[in-house]
């Protein structure tokens, strides 16, 4: 049974054992839960990120996989680093948003972790509706195969933690 919860603020404050990061293909850090992510648990992650780049990932991590590293000094054994789907008003790239959430589930797995804690993938500046990426977030735990007892999502601003809020009720 895996239980989700909902909570607002800054994931870089939470305490679960994988928090995961909406990163961008270079896996070199960026804006937004990316930039924070990084500033808080300092240097150690992006020193594994740069070794995961020259060893497995040269072309970048693909859009809808994850990757573990270190969580440095956040509170948290791991940082789970996602790429979401830029949203596109031509294509439907929901499938790939929703593979962020089941990658980062069957890593999580791999890894052991039973706690995990996402942000809302994509909805920055990948520009993704609120509603419409929370309806693809909470389906895509609801259906997930996973060992992981606890999801937590930790959403940033009002707007879409109202947009989470009304998938769970
Ligand atoms: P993306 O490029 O996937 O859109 P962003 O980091 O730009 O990623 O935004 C994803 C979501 O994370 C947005 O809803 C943004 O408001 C939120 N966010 C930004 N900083 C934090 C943080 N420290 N903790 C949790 N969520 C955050």
């Amino acid at each position: 049974m895996t239980t989700l919860t909902l909570t607002q603020g800054d994931i870089t404050r939470e305490h679960a054992d994988a928090l995961v990061n909406a990163a961008n293909s270079s896996l070199l850090g960026g804006g937004g839960v990316d930039g924070a992510i990084h500033r808080r648990g300092g240097p150690e992650i992006l020193a594994e990120c740069r070794r995961l780049r020259a060893s497995h990932y040269g072309k970048g991590l693909a859009t809808g996989q994850a990757v573990a590293t270190t969580a440095g000094r956040l509170n948290a054994r791991w940082v789970i680093h996602t790429v979401g789907p830029v949203f596109s008003h031509e294509e439907d790239r929901s499938e790939l948003l929703s593979s962020c959430y089941r990658e980062s589930l069957r890593v999580a797995d791999e890894l052991g972790a039973r706690t995990i804690a996402f942000p809302a993938i994509s909805t920055g500046a990948y520009g993704w509706p609120p509603q419409d990426a929370a309806r693809v977030a909470v389906e895509a735990v609801r259906v997930a195969d996973t060992a992981v007892g606890e999801v937590r999502f930790v959403l940033f601003d009002d707007r879409t933690y109202e947009a989470f809020a009304a998938q769970v009720r």
